[in-house]
């Protein structure tokens, strides 16, 4: 009956954020299923290796005394972001300052929340106008988020700078690496040094990092992580009457996988930094050879030097939309922008599909052109 999914061992799943999680990280998963970390009453162990897990994600950004959970996704990461500094902030103050570029989630927090969404354009490396923001600053502001990894193009905002705005106004400064988080942190030294993001800027209050996307774990684990409980409990909903006493919620659900925690901790020891530096790098190694076959097929072109494994491919000669199309006919699953195809050069993807790929868009390109 699942004869119609595609499968990412074929490596036609080009445009996603999400891979085939490790085959140990899956064993764990299967073998937890039911514990429920709603009920942490009932699974102390598995709430205490949820904080380990949380505390090893921290001192990889950059503080190991953070607060957080393992959550469905960046979705409900992002919304628990928002909802910690609304309820922080101080009556009246309503509106969320966005980069263009943020995800949907941020539409569905503000939607949740009652709250505006104050979208910033970009520059023209896609980065948030700083300038800008600052203009856009209100009274009624009570957060800024940053992007470590943007959706369409893997781009990193100026984070720095966002930090030294937030710390200047008060404001909340949330930062989605929900994709970057997995990779920068693992990039080769030189690089990883001009992206600063994580809470080594004192103006960083919160963190979205997903283990489901490049972390390799399997379906649903986002990470939510505060750089002080004070901040996390904004959101703590309390209440007695489960079987385990006492309990304290600092999620948007109630019911919550335990087993992806536990996956991801197994994974983290499993891999180490080494291990993850291993698949950056051949992600990294995929992404400059998809970018050189680009560049070589006339017609095309990359919107932007890449700076992880998220390429974006553009033309000035043809129409975004049919090029889209005639990809997916070849049965190439890409994501499509309104001005550029987007390929993840995800763990799944190897060399063999993107020499593929990149001779079906060679073959695409001439047949549109003539
Ligand atoms: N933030 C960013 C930057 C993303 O790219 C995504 C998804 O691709 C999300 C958040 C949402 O993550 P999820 O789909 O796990 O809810």
């Amino acid at each position: 009956m699942l004869g119609e999914d595609l499968a990412y061992e074929s490596g036609r799943i080009l445009g996603s954020m999400c891979t085939k999680p490790h085959r140990f990280a899956a064993h764990v998963y299967g073998k937890y299923i039911e514990k429920n970390l709603g009920d942490p009453g009932l699974f102390p162990a598995t709430q205490q290796i949820e904080r380990e897990t949380i505390q090893m994600l921290g001192t990889l950004l950059g503080k190991s005394d953070v607060a957080g959970h393992i959550v469905t996704g960046g979705t409900e990461a992002n919304i628990l972001a928002i909802w910690a500094a609304r309820n922080l902030s101080k009556t009246k103050q309503d509106e969320i300052i966005v980069p263009a570029s943020a995800h949907h989630s941020f539409d569905k927090a503000a939607d949740l929340l009652g709250c505006k969404l104050v979208r910033i354009d970009l520059n023209d490396n896609f980065q948030v106008d700083i300038s800008a923001i600052r203009e856009a600053i209100s009274p009624r502001t009570f957060a800024i988020v940053g992007i470590a990894g943007t959706t369409e193009l893997g781009i990193v905002d100026p984070i720095t700078e966002l930090a030294e705005i937030a710390e200047q106004h008060n404001i909340h400064l949330h930062v989605d690496a929900a994709f970057g988080g997995f990779v920068i942190p693992f990039l080769e030294k030189a690089e990883k040094e001009k992206l600063e993001f994580d809470f080594r800027l004192s103006g960083v209050s919160s963190i979205t990092m997903d283990p489901h996307k490049m972390g390799m774990c399997p379906i649903p684990a986002g990470g939510i992580f505060f750089r002080s409980e004070g901040m996390a409990s904004a959101i703590s909903t309390n209440f007695t009457y489960l079987c385990g006493g006492e309990t304290t919620h600092q999620t948007i659900v109630g019911t919550r996988s335990g087993a992806a925690s536990l996956a991801t901790w197994a994974m983290l020891k499993h891999q180490g930094r080494s291990g993850y530096q291993k698949i950056v790098k051949r992600c990294m190694e995929l992404t400059y050879q998809l970018v050189a076959g680009i560049e070589e097929i006339k017609g095309l072109e990359v919107v932007i030097p890449p700076t992880m494994n998220v390429v974006g491919i553009k033309s000035d000669i043809l129409d975004i939309d049919v090029l889209a199309q005639k990809v997916r006919e070849m049965k190439w699953a890409v994501a499509l922008f309104p001005k550029h195809i987007r390929v993840v050069v995800m763990p799944h993807v190897k060399a063999p599909h993107i020499h593929g790929f990149l001779e079906d868009l060679r073959h695409i390109t001439e047949t549109i052109r003539r």
